[in-house]
């Protein structure tokens, strides 16, 4: 990765989503009230409109739910071919994140592959991208 990737805007709601790879902690927002895991990040849970949401560490563990190999150089940040993920994220049930699989060739990426949250730094910004569990 040459140029740096396009950043997220820092607000309330998701700094800690975005910083929390500082402390090696992939945080996602969850309702004090009914324990649903709200992501992206709000300051309102979508299931029973509590405001009382605070962040909370998961494992950072996970399993690719889909994905896809992109060939088009959209950003000079991003290096192709890259792979583009969806993963369903352990111990939040309904919680999928966009993300990016690295550490491997593309072709070694499939559906139902355990991955583990690699934390890339820019700023003050710690993208979680995922890894293969080998
Ligand atoms: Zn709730």
């Amino acid at each position: 990765m040459s140029a740096p990737r396009p950043q997220p805007r820092l607000d309330a709601d998701n700094r800690s989503f975005w910083t929390g790879g500082a402390d090696g902690e992939l945080r996602l927002m969850r309702c004090r009230d009914c324990a649903a895991f709200i992501h992206p990040p709000r300051p309102i849970c979508r299931k029973c409109l509590s405001e009382n949401v605070a962040p909370e560490a998961v494992a950072g563990t996970g399993m690719i739910d889909t994905f896809t190999i992109n060939y088009q150089k959209w950003h000079p940040a991003l290096d192709v071919p890259y792979v583009i993920a969806r993963v369903a994220i352990d111990g939040a049930p309904g919680v999928f994140l966009t993300t990016n699989i690295v550490g491997c060739p593309v072709d070694e990426v499939d559906i139902g592959d355990r991955v583990r949250v690699k934390f890339e730094q820019q700023g003050e910004i710690y993208y979680p991208l995922f890894e293969k569990i080998v």
